[in-house]
């Protein structure tokens, strides 16, 4: 029959026009990141036991961390570094972690001109006062985050 196909694809943009619109006007408008969301790195100094657990899961060997003895004779961290260029977001790192003191953050529109500066120097910069990502740690999940994903 002539004209079935014309009808055919009417009807598809008919059906979709009255969908909601799932394109975003970025860079205008700023996407909705899942509570999840892999984007950087923060670490807290205070909780790490320095057990390099995180280095030993990494695949790619893009953690370097070394340790020292403190006054009581304990392992403590001496130094961190996460080479971002050879990261594959895989999260292993973050799953690893025994108390959860490595962790993915929200961060956003984080590419650089400067190779250097995609190395991180956790120690230095533990980067805490970015928004936390819930990957690997539901325990610290709020309600809000997880409806976030949906
Ligand atoms: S996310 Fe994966 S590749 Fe990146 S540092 Fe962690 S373990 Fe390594
Ligand atoms: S696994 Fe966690 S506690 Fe152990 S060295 Fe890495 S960041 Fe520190």
């Amino acid at each position: 029959m002539y004209g079935k196909g014309l009808l055919k694809g009417l009807s598809v943009t008919g059906r979709n026009v009255f969908r909601k619109r799932l394109t975003e006007k970025y860079p205008e408008e700023k996407p909705q990141l899942a509570a999840r969301w892999r984007g950087g790195f923060q670490l807290d100094v205070n909780e790490c036991i320095a057990c390099s657990l995180c280095e030993k899961a990494c695949p790619n060997s893009a953690i370097k961390l070394t340790t020292e003895k403190n006054e009581e004779n304990k392992k403590q961290l001496a130094s961190y570094e996460l080479n971002q260029s050879y990261c594959l977001f895989c999260g292993l790192c973050v799953e690893a972690c025994p108390k959860k003191c490595l962790r993915f953050t929200r961060e956003f529109e984080t590419a650089t001109y400067h190779k250097e500066e995609v190395k991180l120097d956790l120690f230095k910069n533990q980067n805490l006062s970015a928004s936390a990502s819930i990957y690997a740690q539901p325990e610290k999940a709020t309600e809000a985050a997880r409806k976030e994903e949906k």
